[in-house]
């Protein structure tokens, strides 16, 4: 007795219990390969394997016919075991595109809620007439930048920037032209500064601008810059007109033990020159025994 390979899984227990039961009673029974001589096993119409038996006819076609009976529920099972595994491939992959298409809506959502974090930090820290820093913002960024001038020794510089006069503006111009001054004092301001400076409102017609890393000659340029570029510009209001400012400038290492001592200090030392700037004629640079006019 052999069972030889057929193209189908042939449950071989089964046939083999068949081809048994088979010669106990009539003879010879086995099955060979699809080619041979004997009774073609036939699954789908392909003729898949060779029964070759002796016997009764009737008992050699039974055993035919239950043979392919087994390798048409086989072959039906493979196809069922296809189909399914291809069912279950299909849903695989759709089931990892959705994965996908959820996974980068969600990376989507997560950059727009940092988009939006960061924009509403930037609102909750500007002042809306002038794009600069509000007080709250300057003095949470302010410790910082001292705590790095203390550690690396490179003096911070504070201009204190208030523009002469702004009643009178206000007073003959209107209210709204002088927001459009403030706005563009602030613009100013902004436009040259470098990477970790602070420009912020620190009230009405009032602003501190802070440059880390910034020596005394080079803070009294920079404030005497603005201070030449805002007179220069021209406003629109009943007629057109000018303005001025005065600029208060204190330089100094924050100590690391007195960090919030000293930036007060600075502050307030800036706040005492542009006074005195104020009092020596207005639209100048005071820098502490130092008063720069060099043009306009
Ligand atoms: P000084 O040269 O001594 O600085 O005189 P000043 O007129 O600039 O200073 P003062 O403190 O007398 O007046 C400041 C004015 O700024 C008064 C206030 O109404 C005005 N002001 C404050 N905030 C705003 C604002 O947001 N918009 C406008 N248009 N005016 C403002
Ligand atoms: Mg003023
Ligand atoms: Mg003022």
């Amino acid at each position: 007795m052999s069972v030889t390979k057929a193209p189908h899984i042939l449950r071989i227990d089964v046939v083999e219990r068949l081809l048994a039961h088979h010669r106990a009673c009539h003879g010879v029974a086995r099955v060979i390969g699809s080619r041979g001589e004997g009774l073609g096993v036939r699954v789908a119409g392909e003729r898949v394997a060779t029964l070759q038996a002796s016997g009764p006819r009737e008992a050699v076609k039974g055993l035919h016919i239950a043979l392919e009976a087994i390798l048409e529920t086989e072959r039906m099972q493979e196809e069922r075991q296809r189909v399914i595994s291809e069912r279950i491939v299909g849903l695989t992959r759709r089931l990892r595109e959705v994965e996908d298409r959820m996974l980068s809506s969600l990376e989507h959502r997560k950059l727009q809620l940092l988009q939006q974090q960061r924009r509403l930090a930037d609102v909750a820290s500007t002042d809306p007439l002038t794009g600069t820093l509000n007080r709250r913002a300057f003095e949470a960024s302010l410790a910082p930048l001292c705590q790095a001038s203390a550690h690396t020794r490179d003096p911070v510089a504070v201009l204190f920037c208030d523009v002469d006069h702004f009643k009178a503006v206000n007073d003959t111009h209107g209210h709204a032209a002088g927001d459009r001054v403030l706005t563009r004092v602030g613009e100013l301001l902004r436009a040259g500064r470098r990477k970790g400076d602070l420009v912020a409102r620190w009230g009405g017609e009032e602003f501190v601008v802070v440059l880390p890393d910034c020596e005394q000659e080079h803070a009294m340029a920079v404030a005497e810059r603005m201070r030449v570029q805002l007179k220069e510009l021209v406003f629109e209001g009943e007629g057109s007109f000018s303005i001025t400012m005065s600029v208060g400038v204190a330089v100094g290492v924050p100590r690391d033990e007195a960090l919030q001592e000293d930036a007060a200090s600075l502050i307030q030392t800036a706040d005492q020159r542009l006074y005195e700037a104020k009092q020596s004629g207005r639209d100048r640079v005071e820098g502490g025994g130092r008063s720069l006019r060099m043009a306009g």
